[in-house]
């Protein structure tokens, strides 16, 4: 496998590493250990959120990891409490202050919101305007359906350069991923070892258990979210996973030394059980899902 694997372009040029480190539910105490870590291990593409809480660990491992703020590629999330012009405008200064920067890689609004959409176009206009200005080298979304897409392009003047959206074998979101590709938006797969299907109760199993990606995983010596992360790369996807165990942290990153079949592409992609786990896009509202971001 060449190194050429390994980044991938957005629809404006910038180079993005395909395969980043997430940071969802890693509590601020581990933050800083873990980033450290993967920043150790070699990932330089994280991937934080304003409604995670941690975003000021994590520029905090970035600083003291040293590594030169040119080979990092930093995404972060505006939360849905911050939708507005003038709102987003100041999350960004929100984020950045926390993170410790000047300058975000790839800012990105968090989740629709649907009953207000009027609201995310206009947080939307924010990020053009970031963008415009040099502060944020590319701007994008997330959880954005079809619809949601359609919507923003009306008005949009800036393609998204992303939608971070959930994506695993039991999930894969066929039809969004093509609507996303004939758009020039990359797909970016959140739980993309299907943690969703195992750190949250619920039927369907879990993907780390499913006995074909075991199968896969076995005939390759390799472990069956090297074999899910693999899958997502070679189907030109991003992908983020998140651990705070240094072993699997490590485990996450070696993927790059070996190849799946089409075959095996193949026996992954027919894992689709078509049922989301996460929120459902259409139904996120600031009244069940709103909360305050602390200042920087
Ligand atoms: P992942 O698919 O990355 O799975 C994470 C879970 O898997 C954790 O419980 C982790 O536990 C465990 N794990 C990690 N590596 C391994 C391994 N090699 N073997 C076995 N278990 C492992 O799911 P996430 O939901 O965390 O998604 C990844 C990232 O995507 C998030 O961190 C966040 O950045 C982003 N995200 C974005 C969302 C959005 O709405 N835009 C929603 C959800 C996530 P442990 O830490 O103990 O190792």
């Amino acid at each position: 496998m060449t190194t050429d694997t390994l980044t991938l372009t957005l629809n404006n040029g910038i180079a993005i590493p395909a395969l980043g480190y997430g940071v969802f539910q890693t509590p601020p105490a581990e933050t800083v250990d873990a980033v450290g870590e993967a920043l150790r291990v070699g990932y330089r593409h994280i991937d934080t959120a304003a409604a995670y809480g941690n975003e000021r660990e994590v520029g905090q491992a970035i600083r003291e990891s040293g590594t030169p703020r040119d080979e990092l590629f930093i995404e972060t999330k505006v939360w849905i409490s911050d939708y507005g012009y003038d709102e987003t405008l100041h999350a960004f200064d929100k984020s950045a202050g926390k993170l410790g920067v000047d300058r975000l890689d790839l800012f990105i609004l968090h989740q629709a919101l649907p009953s207000a959409f009027d609201r995310t176009l206009d947080a939307y206009r924010a990020l053009e305007t970031l963008y415009a200005e040099g502060r944020v080298r590319a701007i994008g979304v997330s959880n954005f359906m079809p619809e949601h897409v359609t919507r923003l392009l009306d008005t949009a003047t800036v393609v998204p350069a992303v939608n971070q959206l959930e994506i695993h074998p039991y999930f894969p979101q066929r039809e969004l991923v093509t609507f996303d590709a004939g758009h020039g938006i990359l797909n970016q797969a959140w739980s993309p070892i299907g943690g969703i299907t195992f750190y949250r109760e619920g039927g369907g199993g879990s993907t780390l258990e499913d006995p074909t990606i075991r199968t896969i995983a076995e005939a390759h010596g390799k472990s069956p979210a090297q074999v899910m992360l693999r899958w997502h790369i070679q189907q030109g996807r991003s992908a983020i996973p998140k651990s705070v165990k240094p072993e699997r942290i490590a485990e996450n990153f070696d993927i790059f030394d070996f190849e799946l079949s089409s075959h095996d592409l193949a026996r992954i992609d027919a894992l689709d059980q078509g049922v989301r786990r996460g929120p459902e896009p259409t139904a996120i509202t600031l009244e069940a899902f709103g909360r305050e971001i602390p200042e920087a």
